[in-house]
């Protein structure tokens, strides 16, 4: 489908959404379309929030180890600042961890003739929507929605189990803390 979407001319440019639960291979679908963008030598930026210090600081870094350069940003105005205006491609990782402002941010981009790359968690861990995600699904072109394997059972899983105490929606990766699950296996916290 990527190849399918480089065929678009001129000036146009759109928002691709990649989301699914954790392990799905988010980030190694955003690093290899990213990847294929800078071997065809188009300009690449990518960006992350700033409070995901978990593995390298400025790398996007896959559960596989996959890793691609990116620029921290604080809130998703940012973005609007640091963006080059003769780039041509946008990937923009943990996508749930911004401002609802992120989807202004993405729509002008892509109004700007960019091809804008969004990965991020689609639920949180209690299975709800996790917001901007579900607001790019409804303004992006083209969504890819990506399964990991249910470690209970073996199925298709697209929910995020998590492992210890918390009620906070945000809990950094610490190992351990997360598992795939389907949705039979999923057991929402209380
Ligand atoms: P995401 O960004 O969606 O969290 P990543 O792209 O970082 O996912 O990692 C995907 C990789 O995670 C897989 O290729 C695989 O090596 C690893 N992995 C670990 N646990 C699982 C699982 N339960 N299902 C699928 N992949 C898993
Ligand atoms: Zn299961």
């Amino acid at each position: 489908m990527t190849e399918q979407i480089q065929y678009h001319r001129g000036n146009l440019g759109w928002i691709e959404v990649i989301c699914g639960s954790m392990f799905s291979g988010k980030s190694e679908e955003l690093i290899r379309r990213l990847r294929r963008a800078q071997i065809a030598r188009q300009r690449v930026q990518i960006f992350k929030p700033k409070l995901d210090a978990r593995y390298s600081q400025d790398h996007i870094v896959s559960h596989s180890d996959m890793k691609i350069k990116a620029q921290l940003v604080l809130a998703a105005a940012e973005i609007l600042d640091l963006v080059d205006k003769r780039t041509q491609v946008i990937g923009i990782d943990e996508g749930q961890f911004f401002d609802l402002r992120l989807v202004a941010v993405c729509n002008e981009l892509a109004d700007a003739g960019k091809r804008v790359i969004v990965a991020g968690l689609d639920q949180d861990f209690r299975g709800r929507p996790f917001d901007p995600m579900p607001q790019l699904l409804s303004v992006g072109e083209y969504i890819t929605k990506t399964l990991a394997i249910c470690v209970r059972c073996g199925a298709p899983a697209n929910r995020t189990q998590r492992l210890v105490e918390g009620a906070d929606r945000l809990l950094l990766g610490s190992a351990g803390a997360y598992e795939a699950r389907c949705r039979l296996c999923f057991e929402p916290p209380e």
